[in-house]
This record gives structure tokens, C-alpha cells and sequence, in this order.
């Protein structure tokens, strides 16, 4: 089963003149503006999805949390016609309440950094508002002279677990998918603790679906930069294997369902470019592609939050 999130490029893109005007009561209350109905404010909303084939059918929900008696996942389609591929454009098929990373997690990249494995996993944070969808831009920002890809295998938990053993934790993996840990490898160095580096907007690109009957073990990783191969490793050379990065990490934070996990990078990180394009690509599951641009000096201006009438 493969899920993903996507938005419709028209149905889903609501213009407001198409909805119902607000009373004159209502708008005095609201304080809305003469403005109402332009046609350029668009609501955009990703919505979940069940990927067969090329055709999409909407959810009513985020799948892990239709659950039936037997604890099996039955995601809820709604009613109504499938979208295809190229009627959507695909978000990021996750919404996780954190990003739960190992670092040093293949010896080849550990050494090409000079650092030792660690002897237990090595967990660090990347925000969910680093989060980006296929084909999106990673920024490159203007604060770092080094960025650097990290080709991922993605783990998406389906059930809350906390304090799980080794033996028991992939009963609690929903699926996986491919991810970049994008780094900006100057500013960790210098910072020491990684959270910048690791965290900037757009640095978590993830897709383009999770797979739910992936099997993680011995598949090939690689990481193409404009099409050269820049990292190529196998599932199999993990030092600490899913099943114990999630007992671990599971001693000290509960994780929810949604919440995705980064298993570590191959060897073979290196910079990339404003103009470069990144591939991820794991065998049986997908290729994840994102290319990179200049961040702009222009002040970050989010669009208004939709005004409908009755809500303040
Ligand atoms: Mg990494």
C-alpha cells in the first residue's frame, strides 16, 4: 500500500469568490476588509491520499489512524472519482510531531568525517518545518558556505509506542520512505550541537510515498547529484538496525503515530550547489528528487490564513 499527500492544482485550490459572502453583520465583526473574493487568494490544502497505480483516491484520514479490530490499517477513501498523478501535485506523505535522526549510523561515513560509530544510536532533531514534498526547492542559505546531501531510508510510525524492546519495535513501523537530511555541514561544525544545521526550512525533503509493505532489509541507497552517483551503499550496512534505533529512541520520548525517523546516510555526502539537483533513490520504494536555489534577502511573508466568516 502506498500513501501519499498531494493537493488538486484546481478543485482543491478554493478561490474565495467562489464561497459565500459574509453578511454585512459578519464582516463589521470579522473586520474584514473590502478584498473579500479576490480572485488570487487560493486555500491550498494537502490532502491525504491511497497511491494504486497512477491513480490517487482521497482519504478521510491520515491512514495509520484507521485501525480495524484486529489492528490491522484500513485507510477510509471518500466517495467520489480518483485523482490521476498528473491531475495532483505530491506533498511530503508525512506529518510527524518530530523527526527522530541517527547520526553515524554506517562506519564508511563515520570514518569519511573522522568519527568513531558510536556505541548506541545517536539520536539528534530535525523540525517538522524543515519539511518539503518532492520536487521542491531545498534553500541554500545565505548563512552557510557548505551544504551537503544525506540520502535516507525513512521510517513512518504507525502506532504510539514508548519503552519498546528491539524484539517488539517494527510492530510499530507503518511504512517507510525515502528522505534527505540536508546539512549544512559548516554551520554544525561550528555550532557543536547540530540543530541549526540540521533544521533550516526546507531541509527534510521526503516522498514521494510511504510504503507500508517495504521491506527495509539489504536494498540499495543511493544519492545522485545532476545524475552522477555521489553515494551508493545497502540497507544491510546500518550499524544499529531499525528495530533497535526505535527500542531506543523509544526509552526516552514517546513516539506518536506519523512520527518518521531518519536511519542514517551511506557514505559519500558532499556539497551541493544553488542550480544542483539531488536525487534519492532506494531500491523497491522510490526516488525522491529536489533541486536547490539561492535563498533571497526578501523578508518571509507568509499568505493570510483564510478568513471564513464565523471564525475568528
Ligand atoms: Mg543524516
Amino acid at each position: 500500500m502506498r500513501i501519499v499527500r498531494y493537493s488538486h492544482l484546481t478543485e482543491h485550490r478554493i478561490p474565495f469568490s467562489q464561497q459565500d459572502e459574509p453578511d454585512e453583520v459578519d464582516k463589521t465583526r470579522l473586520n474584514l476588509e473590502d478584498d473579500w473574493g479576490e480572485e488570487e487568494d487560493y486555500v491550498e490544502t494537502a490532502h491525504w491520499g491511497l497511491l494504486v497505480d497512477d491513480l490517487i483516491y482521497p482519504l478521510t484520514e491520515a491512514p495509520y489512524l484507521s485501525v480495524d479490530r484486529t489492528g490491522a490499517y484500513r485507510p477510509k477513501t471518500i466517495q467520489m472519482r480518483p485523482y490521476t498523478l498528473r491531475e495532483v501535485r505530491l506533498a511530503a506523505p508525512v506529518t510527524p510531531s518530530k523527526i527522530a535522526c541517527v547520526g553515524r549510523n554506517y562506519a564508511e561515513h563515520a570514518a569519511e568525517l573522522g568519527n568513531e560509530v558510536p556505541g548506541e544510536p545517536l539520536i539528534f532533531l530535525k523540525p517538522p518545518s524543515a519539511i518539503i514534498g518532492p520536487d521542491e526547492a531545498v534553500v541554500y542559505p545565505g548563512i552557510s558556505g557548505r551544504v551537503d546531501h544525506e540520502g535516507e531510508l525513512g521510517v513512518v510510525i504507525g502506532r504510539r509506542c514508548r519503552n519498546v524492546t528491539e524484539a517488539d519495535a517494527l510492530q510499530y513501523v507503518f511504512g517507510y520512505t525515502v528522505a534527505n537530511d540536508v546539512t549544512a555541514r559548516d554551520l554544525q561544525q561550528k555550532d557543536g550541537q547540530w540543530s541549526r544545521a540540521k533544521g533550516f526550512d526546507t531541509f527534510a525533503p521526503v516522498g514521494p510515498w510511504v510504503d507500508t509493505h517495504f521491506d527495509p532489509t539489504q536494498r540499495t541507497v543511493r544519492c545522485l547529484v545532476n545524475d552522477e552517483v555521489r553515494q551508493q551503499s545497502s540497507t544491510a550496512l546500518m550499524v544499529h538496525s531499525i528495530a533497535r534505533i526505535i527500542a531506543h529512541v523509544s526509552r526516552f520520548m514517546t513516539l506518536e503515530p506519523g512520527d518518521l525517523i531518519l536511519t542514517g546516510t551511506p557514505s559519500g555526502v558532499g556539497p551541493v550547489w544553488p542550480g544542483d539537483v539531488m536525487t534519492v533513490e532506494i531500491e523497491g520504494l522510490g526516488a525522491l528528487r529536489n533541486p536547490v536555489v539561492a535563498e533571497t534577502n526578501a523578508a518571509v511573508v507568509f499568505p493570510e490564513a483564510p478568513r471564513l466568516p464565523g471564525r475568528l
